[in-house]
Parts: structure tokens; sequence; C-alpha cells
């Protein structure tokens, strides 16, 4: 199972659990958080490579065809604490 790392999108709102990130194991079908589950705050989906992935394949992997078909979304950060949808 993918091992996924949340981080709050407004650290300063954030509660103990989620200011510094935090990890969760989800099925890749299954949709990304949105929410810290403990402060309801928004959260982003940082994505990790999987440790079985080479350097090589990464670029690959996180390329945005990729992320769209394996269902995740890529953010922007436009600045001013909107995030623009690209993917
Ligand atoms: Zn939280």
């Amino acid at each position: 199972m993918p091992f996924y790392t949340y981080k709050p999108r407004e650290p300063e709102k954030s509660c103990d659990y989620c200011r510094d990130g935090f990890d969760t194991i989800q099925g890749i079908r299954e949709d990304a958080l949105e929410t810290c589950p403990e402060c309801n705050n928004p959260v982003v989906r940082i994505i990790y490579a999987a440790t079985e992935l080479k350097d090589k394949s990464t670029k690959t992997m996180l390329s945005d065809d990729n992320l769209k078909k394996h269902g995740f979304k890529k953010l922007v950060n436009k600045g001013g604490g909107q995030y623009d949808e690209v993917v």
C-alpha cells in the first residue's frame, strides 16, 4: 500500500496532529484526504515515491499524465493561499 504524507494548507490554523504533516497509508484508488481527521482544516497530499521506485522512473511516475491516470490531483500554488488544480 502506498504511503502518503499530508501537510496543512494553513499551518497556522492546524492542530498538533497535522501541523508538521502526517503520514497515512491508503489504497491507490482511495480518494485523497481533503481535511485533517483531527481538526478538519484543509490538507494537501504530498506525493512520495514508493520505496521500490528507482530514481530513474520517478520523473515519469510524477508526470501530469500519470498523476491524472492514478487519480492524483496536482495543485499549483498561485500565492495568497489559492491553489489551482492543474490535473
Ligand atoms: Zn489537524
